[in-house]
C-alpha cells in the first residue's frame, strides 16, 4: 500500500484525467486508478465548446487540441425531414466573445493528449486498477482494487463515469433511460458517403430523432451520429435499438440523411442515460466528478466540458482552502460546481424535446429558429460565457 497525501482520481477518462493534471499543476501529488489495461476512449467525436477549451487553453493544451482537431466556421441547425436550413452559429468572433475557439477532435486524441500531459506533470498513471471500494477515515482515504492492491492518499476523487461506483456510496439512484438510441461512425472522410460541408458542424432534427456531422482529425476524419426514439423501448421489448429501427427512423428524412445514414457503424449502438441531479457529491474525503457526478443528455455536447470545468474548479478550491483535512476544498468544489451542472442537465433534457417534436409544435420551432438572428448569442452566453 502506497502511504502519502496524493489525491486519489477513481477513473482515467476525460473527467478524471483533467482533474488529476489540473490538481497536478498546483504541485499536488496525484494519483489515477483506470479499470481499463490502457486509457482509451470509443473512437467516434466530440465537441468542445469555449467554456471547456479555455480551460485547456489555461492548461497549456489548446495548441495540441486545436491541432489534433478541427476549428469549424459554424453550427448549423437543419430540418432533417426538407432538407432545409434553420438557423446557424457562426464561431468566427468565439475567441474574442468567450474567450476561446470551438472545437471538434477525435475522443481519443483528446485522451492521448490529456495522458501525455499528466505524464510530463509526474502523475502516477495506473492501469488494470478496478476499484473495489473507497474506505474514508478521519484523516486520509483508502482505494481497494480488485487485484488485491490498496492505495493510500489523503482524498479520492471519483471520475468513474455514468455507472459510478463511487456514487454509490452517496445515493442509490439509477441511470434513468431515456429510450433514445445512438449509432456512430467516425471513418475516413473520403468514405463518408454524404457529408455535409467540411467546414460545419450540421445537426439536421426532425420527429423523435436528429442526425449530427462534423469533421475530425484536421478533416481527414468524418463524424456522423444518428439517434433516434425505440420504438421497441416504448413497447417494452428487449432486443431495442437494433439497426431495423435505424432504417425505420430515418426512413422518413430527406435525401442527403438517408444517403448520410449509409456510413454509419452498425453492429452497435449506444442508449442514451442521465440522471437527476444530486444535492451532495461529498461523503468523507471522497468526491464526485463528471459523469459520476452529473451525467446528462448529449444535445448540449457539454457532459465532457462540464467534467473539464470541475477539474479547474476542483483545483482551485484546493489552492484557496489549502488546509491538511481537505474537507473545506471540498466543499467549496461542490457548493460550485452542484448548481451551475445541475442547470445543464435539465436543460440537456428541454433542448433534446425541442430538437424531437413533431407537428405543430415543431412548426412553431422551426419558425422560431429561421427567425433567430445569426449573431443572436443570449441562449448559449451562461453556457459558453464565465462558471
Ligand atoms: C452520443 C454522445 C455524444 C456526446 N457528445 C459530447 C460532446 O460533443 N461534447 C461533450 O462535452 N460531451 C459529449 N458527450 C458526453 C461525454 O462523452 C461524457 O460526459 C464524458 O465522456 C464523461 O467523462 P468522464 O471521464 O466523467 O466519464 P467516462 O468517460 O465514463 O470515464 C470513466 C472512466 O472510469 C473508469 N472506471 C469506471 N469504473 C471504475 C472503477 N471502479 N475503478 C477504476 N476505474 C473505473 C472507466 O473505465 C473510464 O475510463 C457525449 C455523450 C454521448 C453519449
Amino acid at each position: 500500500m502506497t502511504s502519502s497525501d496524493e489525491l486519489l482520481v477513481v477513473g482515467g477518462g476525460i473527467g478524471g484525467l483533467s482533474a488529476a493534471l489540473s490538481v497536478a499543476h498546483t504541485g499536488r501529488p496525484v494519483r489515477v486508478l483506470e479499470r481499463a489495461t490502457e486509457f482509451g476512449e470509443i473512437g467516434a467525436g466530440l465537441q468542445l465548446a469555449p467554456n471547456a477549451t479555455r480551460v485547456l487553453d489555461r492548461l497549456g493544451l489548446l495548441e495540441r487540441v486545436i491541432d489534433a482537431g478541427v476549428l469549424p466556421d459554424r453550427l448549423v441547425f437543419g430540418d432533417a425531414l426538407t432538407g432545409h436550413e434553420l438557423t446557424r452559429l457562426e464561431f468566427e468572433d468565439f475567441p474574442r466573445r468567450y474567450g476561446a475557439p470551438y472545437v471538434v477532435l477525435h475522443r481519443s486524441d483528446l485522451l492521448d493528449i490529456l495522458v501525455d500531459a499528466c505524464r510530463e506533470r509526474g502523475v502516477a498513471l495506473e492501469t488494470g486498477k478496478h476499484v473495489v471500494e473507497i474506505e474514508n477515515t478521519t484523516d486520509h482515504v483508502v482505494a481497494h482494487c480488485q487485484d488485491g492492491s490498496r492505495y493510500r492518499g489523503g482524498a479520492a476523487v471519483g471520475a468513474d463515469g455514468l455507472r459510478s461506483g463511487t456514487r454509490k456510496m452517496l445515493s442509490d439512484d439509477e441511470p434513468t433511460q431515456s429510450g433514445f438510441v445512438a449509432y456512430r461512425g467516425a471513418i475516413p472522410v473520403q468514405d463518408a458517403t454524404r457529408p455535409a460541408e467540411l467546414t460545419e458542424v450540421v445537426i439536421w432534427i426532425g420527429p423523435g430523432l436528429h442526425f449530427v456531422q462534423y469533421p475530425l482529425r484536421r478533416g481527414e476524419i468524418y463524424n456522423q451520429v444518428a439517434v433516434f426514439r425505440s420504438p421497441g423501448y416504448a413497447a417494452g421489448r428487449d432486443d431495442w435499438g437494433e439497426p431495423d429501427e435505424l432504417d425505420e427512423a430515418f426512413s422518413v428524412t430527406c435525401e442527403h440523411v438517408r444517403e448520410a445514414k449509409r456510413s454509419l457503424w452498425r453492429d452497435q449502438h449506444w442508449s442514451m442515460h442521465d440522471r437527476e441531479p444530486l444535492d451532495n457529491w461529498l461523503t468523507g474525503r471522497t468526491v464526485l466528478l463528471g459523469d459520476a457526478a452529473h451525467p446528462m443528455l448529449q444535445y448540449l455536447a457539454q457532459g465532457a466540458c462540464q467534467a473539464i470545468e470541475d477539474a479547474e474548479v476542483l483545483a482551485r478550491c484546493l489552492e484557496q482552502h489549502d488546509s491538511p483535512q481537505w474537507d473545506k476544498a471540498l466543499r467549496a468544489y461542490q457548493e460550485e460546481r452542484i448548481p451551475r451542472t445541475a442547470e445543464i442537465q435539465r436543460v440537456a433534457r428541454v433542448w433534446g424535446d425541442i430538437w424531437h417534436v413533431d407537428g405543430l409544435a415543431a412548426m412553431l420551432r422551426n419558425e422560431v429558429f429561421t427567425q433567430r438572428r445569426h449573431d443572436d448569442h443570449r441562449h448559449i452566453e451562461w453556457l459558453y460565457g464565465g462558471t
